[in-house]
């Protein structure tokens, strides 16, 4: 049956203004004279304006920047946007832990999650791509078919989200709830370290959200080659999910290892710029019971990790429908970071929150994309 659609009358799509969030300063300057809005020599003054408007103050409306003219607001308004994207879910947890469902575009959705007493007050766990391509065996997120790159402005979108919902506006100095960024949600930051980078730096500009970059944690499954360039790009601090001592379990549990395995991972961890006692790299290491849980396994990773400035994180494993892992026993878990303890790592254990809201790592979006699956198949059968 061929059904041929006449086009030419539809509609033509408004054309969609262009959003500032995700430009840098000098971006946004020249957005601003590109567009005839602003002169420029005043270009560089009224960028640091609307800086100072959306990042510290957090507005979405120009009419609300009343130390810019009136005229320029007009003209800004009919020419750019500051939307933010849109929130679909919201739940909070018993615990305090919040969750947001975040829509970017058609089918384009992801997950962010703000834990309570994390860092020094609360940290952001933040999404990097829509997906992931690397399939790590005991990950949910790696078993997602669309996979797309977040823009710098989804990035930071993400953290407006969670400022608006905190009612953090304008960035406060002392006493924040939001004070850690963690990119830790859904897909590989280093397979997009271009918008991750620009991101970091609009997050942490003193003018803006001013999170310091000490305070920004950018974990990686091992992209070896891109470890120097982030540090370099973003002075961020690194985390590496390890989950394995040697590389026949590792290219089980991270495909990616065969690539990159331990020997080269290792020597790329001790190159990342800045490295020091202070600014030390955490290894996480998910807890997966008989896999990777044994005492002797404890001590191969305090010895793996000998000499480097070092935190490790013990996740107990997340399970999620179809796994073939389970979570090792709490009695397993302690064993193993009193282990860590003896070798000088202190209290590891990562504690599990917002369960009830299947907030955890490796769960994000899955649930919320099983639940919509699981709607679709009520709404055939009772078709
Ligand atoms: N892709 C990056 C960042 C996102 S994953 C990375 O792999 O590092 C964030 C952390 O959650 C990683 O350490 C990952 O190994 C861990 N993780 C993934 N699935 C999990 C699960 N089901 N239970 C517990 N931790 C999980
Ligand atoms: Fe991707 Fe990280 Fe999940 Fe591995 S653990 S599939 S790298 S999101």
């Amino acid at each position: 049956m061929g059904v041929t659609l006449d086009l030419s009358r539809a509609p033509a799509k408004a054309p969609v203004a262009p959003n500032l969030t995700g430009l840098s300063r000098t971006e946004l300057a020249a957005a601003l004279v590109d567009a005839g809005v602003v002169p420029n020599e005043k270009a560089k003054m009224r960028a640091t304006q609307l800086w100072r408007w959306m990042h510290h103050y957090g507005v979405t409306d120009f009419a609300n920047m009343t130390d810019v003219a009136k005229e320029t607001r007009i003209a800004l308004a009919q020419t750019f946007s500051l939307a933010r994207p849109q929130v679909v879910e919201r739940q909070v947890s018993k615990d305090g832990t919040r969750k947001w469902l975040i829509r970017m575009g058609p089918g384009i959705e992801v997950e962010t999650v703000y834990i309570p007493d994390v860092g020094r007050s609360g940290a952001l766990c933040v999404s990097s791509q829509v997906g992931c391509t690397l399939n790590c065996t005991f990950c949910h997120t790696g078993t997602q078919a669309l996979v797309r790159n977040l823009t710098a402005a989804e990035i930071v979108g993400q953290v407006q989200v969670a400022r608006d919902d905190l009612g953090e506006w304008p960035s406060p100095k002392e006493d924040r709830r939001l004070s850690n960024i963690v990119f830790m949600g859904m897909g590989e930051p280093l397979y997009n370290l271009d918008s991750v980078a620009q991101a970091i730096d609009i997050i942490a500009d003193h003018e803006g959200i001013a999170i310091s970059r000490r305070r920004i944690t950018v974990s990686t499954s091992g992209v070896v080659p891109e470890l120097t360039p982030l540090g370099e790009k973003t002075q961020a601090m690194l985390a590496i999910s390890l989950h394995a001592t040697n590389d026949a379990l590792r290219e089980k549990l991270v495909p990616l290892n065969k690539k990159y395995p331990l020997a080269e991972l290792m020597a790329g961890i001790r190159a990342y710029p800045g490295l020091s006692n202070a600014k030390r790299v955490t290894f996480e290491y998910v807890m997966l019971k008989g896999v990777n849980d044994s005492p002797a396994e404890a001590k191969a990773l305090v010895q793996l990790l000998s000499g480097i400035p070092a935190k490790i994180n013990l996740i107990p494993f997340n399970p999620w429908p179809g796994t073939e892992y389970e979570c090792s026993s709490w009695a397993t878990i302690e064993a193993f970071a009193a282990i860590l303890n003896r070798g000088g790592y202190a209290s590891p254990i990562r504690t599990p929150r917002g369960r009830d809201i299947l907030a955890a790592c490796g769960q994000l979006k899955s649930e919320s994309e099983k639940q919509r699956a699981s709607a679709r198949r009520k709404a055939v059968v009772s078709e």
